[in-house]
């Protein structure tokens, strides 16, 4: 179904100086009507629009994108993936996520650079050792392969770390997850965009949703401006802009716009090969394929639309990391960039149908969405097609906040992550 490249093929564009090759998804010309409308062209509206089409032969979908594919926190995040949460229902969904980006490059025959190269949490206080023993259990009885490590074995993944007497918190312990890693974020997006596109989903950018349709009580399609289009069943993936969309159709969603940054130092040798999180010193680290290391922290206090995030926090999660690496100290730092994340009070995600007919929701996943993609667009994708609620995603509607079902993730969302 989808088109692999071969060495040779590789070879002849190299040397007609890549003139020729094809782009990866048609530009498409929004039409009336749609089965399915998906509002937002990030990882989770992709990787629905996939699924829809692969698994479940339905094709009549746009992806509606205001910008460009990839161009929001899908294509700002760290990567970092993992599946060791603390609730049943995430391990759930996460862990369906974890096993899908395993065999995503197959999946779409393109390559998604995975690589589970083992994730190590870091428990620097003995409140953070609690907390961490307590997530070990869960996922040992949920099934999740993330156990507990002592010191020695951490300094054995991680040489580099700080001795104890140089720092200000002592290594007690992690949590471990050998499956853990990272991916290439912008290859997901265009993986996900080229397969759907290629079993005839239309993918529209530079086209925003101004307004939700309705007729009486339910929706029946979008304004935006490039035109109204009608569609079946209206899904918005489209982050912290979700709940302005929602509003539109008298729908409040309980979400709030955060600003999230992260950096990236010069290339360097390997030196890592593991993803190290620390929540004492508030900060984590991954090195990319190219070299570089990639670091990121909490959130900024105050929101900030232009995505550029302020000052004190870079110095935080900079400082952070010259705090567990020492040596970190002497290289310089490339680029710094911000997304705009959209968090729920329970740090998971929503999903499920909004109130109105026809309208469904994918949004709310905050600092740690990047690497739920694939197990999110399949189940929100099974909703979709069968008019209910995939059972691992039934947990995550949008009534738990009435009912006070939370799922809490505070504690397992670590550093933002
Ligand atoms: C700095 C940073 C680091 C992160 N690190 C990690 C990490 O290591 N691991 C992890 O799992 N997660 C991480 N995340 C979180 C992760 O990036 C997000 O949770 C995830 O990408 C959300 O995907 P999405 O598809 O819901 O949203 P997005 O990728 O933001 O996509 C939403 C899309 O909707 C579009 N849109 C908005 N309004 C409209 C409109 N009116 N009409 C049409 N389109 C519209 C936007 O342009 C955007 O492209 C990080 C985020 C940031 C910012």
């Amino acid at each position: 179904m989808t088109r692999r490249y071969s060495f040779l093929s590789i070879m002849r564009e190299a040397l007609r100086n890549h003139r020729g090759w094809k782009p990866a998804w048609r530009k498409a010309d929004l039409r009336d009507r749609y089965d399915v409308v998906v509002i937002g062209g990030g990882g989770h509206g992709l990787a629905t629009a996939y699924y829809l089409a692969a698994e479940f032969g339905i094709t009549n979908v746009c992806v509606i994108e205001k910008d460009w594919i990839g161009g929001g926190n899908t294509g700002r995040n760290t990567t970092i993936i993992r599946s060791n949460y603390l609730q049943p229902e995430s391990m759930a969904l996460y862990g369906l996520a974890h096993k899908l980006y395993e065999n995503l490059t197959q999946e779409l025959g393109f390559n998604v650079l995975f690589s589970g190269r083992g994730l190590v949490s870091l428990a620097q206080t003995r409140h953070e050792l609690d907390q961490l023993t307590r997530i070990a259990d869960a996922n040992r009885h949920f099934g999740i392969d993330s156990w507990l490590i002592p010191p020695q074995e951490i300094r054995k993944h991680v040489p580099m770390l700080a001795e104890d007497s140089r720092s200000r918190y002592p290594i007690l312990g992690a949590l471990y997850q050998p499956r853990g890693g990272t991916a290439r974020h912008d290859a997901v997006a265009w993986g996900y965009a080229r397969g759907a596109s290629q079993l005839g989903v239309d993918i529209v950018e530079n086209c925003a949703v101004t307004h939700l349709v309705s007729e009486g009580d339910k929706v029946v399609g979008v304004a935006t401006t490039k035109g109204t289009v009608l569609a079946g069943t209206v899904a918005v993936t489209a982050a912290s802009a979700s709940a302005e969309i929602t509003a539109s159709a008298g729908v409040r969603l309980p979400l709030r716009a955060q600003t999230l940054q992260a950096l990236v130092s010069e290339p360097i040798k390997p030196v890592l090969d593991v993803v190290v999180m620390a929540g004492a010193v508030h900060g984590y680290v991954s090195q990319s394929d190219k070299g570089e290391l990639v670091i990121g922290g909490g959130t900024d206090s105050q929101i900030d639309h232009s995505r550029r995030g302020a000052p004190p926090r870079i110095e935080e999660s900079a400082a952070a990391m010259v705090e567990l690496f020492p040596s970190f100290a002497r290289l310089k730092m490339m680029r710094q960039w911000a997304g705009t994340v959209d968090m729920t009070s329970d740090r998971s995600p929503i999903i499920g149908p909004a109130g109105p007919a026809n309208l469904w929701l994918n949004c709310g996943w905050g600092t740690g969405g990047f690497k739920a993609i694939p197990g999110s667009g399949y189940v929100f994708a099974a909703s979709l097609a069968n008019g209910r609620p995939h059972p691992i995603a039934a947990p995550f509607g949008i009534d738990r906040f009435q009912d006070g079902r939370v799922i809490d993730e505070d504690a397992a969302a670590a550093v933002a992550h």
